[in-house]
């Protein structure tokens, strides 16, 4: 969550006026519909509300957006950025938030999505200092299968951090906040994910773009290169896994200027005791070039690559969400 929320937004009274969702998902929904609930957390243009489905009683979690506060901001794209890659990853089954419905009233953008109700894994590796090899090699193997999942339908998520990483009441993550991510247009990758995509540098155009994402994850690509590429997603995965068994992100520093510095010339190290194959995996990884970071070759929708690397020895792709997840202590 960020630090500083955009602007205060108190719990919505019904709706005067709904404009119709749409969403093919549900009809004509407006907040009359909804019993508005406890405050989960604001971001920097949206407040998240818990909300009771007064049809079904079945809960979600409802962002809602103050209209002027986007205007003003220059959000808009944010906001549609997020729609449209939640709506594209709907059918996935596991691995995302979903988005059920968008509706709006006169004041306010609605997204109503499903309820994540044990909230961040940053709370869990805040709270327990650092996760045992199982449980940390559970949850990287849950986010590589959904970065495949969404790699393959041309998203690229640019923001992903264990903020970002969100928990259901399984305790099986969904990626949420969708409003920096890329969605690459069929110019922008000349083949399917499912055909060969091994060449970055033909499938994923170089352009400049502005600077996305949290300091602690962000690729040198993005930061140098401005280059919109899968890899990007690779290389905050080899944070996230770095985070997850240390307890801290590998760059760290003072100032985003400091961490940019750090991160460009790769300064970081591992804590003594780092396992020898969770090493391995994130050095290959936080590989400056984008190209030559492990899975960035790989064919097709699965990132073999990493899924047979040794850190991933054991691991039940098949079975990943029907398991329950190694218990975080
Ligand atoms: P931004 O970077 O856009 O400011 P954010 O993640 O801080 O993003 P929101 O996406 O608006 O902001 O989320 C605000 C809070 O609500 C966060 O703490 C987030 O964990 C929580 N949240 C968001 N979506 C859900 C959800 N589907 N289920 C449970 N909690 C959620």
């Amino acid at each position: 969550m960020q630090a500083s929320p955009a602007t205060t937004v108190t719990a919505p009274a019904p709706a005067s006026s709904p404009v119709p969702s749409q969403s093919h998902k549900t009809t004509k929904r407006s907040a009359k519909d909804y019993i508005f609930g406890k405050l989960i957390g604001d971001g920097c243009y949206s407040t998240v509300f818990l909300a009771k489905d007064i049809h079904t009683g079945k809960e979600y979690a409802i962002k809602v957006c103050e209209k002027h506060h986007i205007i003003r901001k220059k959000k808009r794209e944010y906001i549609k950025r997020e729609k449209d890659a939640l709506n594209m990853l709907f059918n996935v089954p596991h691995g995302f938030v979903k988005l059920y419905c968008t509706f709006q009233d006169e004041e306010r953008l609605y997204f109503v999505l499903s309820y994540a109700k044990n909230g961040e894994l940053l709370s869990y590796i805040n709270k327990v200092g650092s996760f045992e090899l199982n449980v940390a090699k559970h949850y990287a193997a849950e986010l590589l299968w959904a970065l495949e999942k969404m790699h393959a339908q041309r998203i690229i998520h640019r923001d992903l951090k264990p903020e970002n990483i969100l928990l259901d009441e399984n305790m099986h993550l969904c990626i949420a906040d969708f409003g920096t991510a890329k969605i690459l247009n069929s110019k922008e990758i000349s083949s399917s994910p499912k055909n060969n995509e091994n060449d970055n540098s033909q499938n994923e155009r170089s352009r400049k773009i502005s600077f996305v994402g949290t300091p602690q994850y962000v690729s040198p690509e993005l930061l140098h290169d401005c280059v919109d590429t899968r890899a990007s997603d690779l290389w905050a995965l080899g944070c996230i896994i770095y985070q997850m068994i240390s307890g801290l992100p590998p760059f760290r520093a003072a100032t985003e200027f400091l961490i940019f510095q750090k991160i460009l010339k790769m300064d970081y190290e591992f804590p003594e005791g780092f396992p020898a194959d969770a090493k391995d995996l994130v050095e290959k990884l936080l590989v400056l070039d984008h190209s030559k970071r492990i899975g960035a070759d790989d064919k097709g929708e699965t990132y073999y690559s990493i899924r047979n690397h040794p850190f991933f020895e054991g691991v039940d792709w098949d079975k990943l969400w029907e398991q329950t997840p190694p218990k975080i202590s």
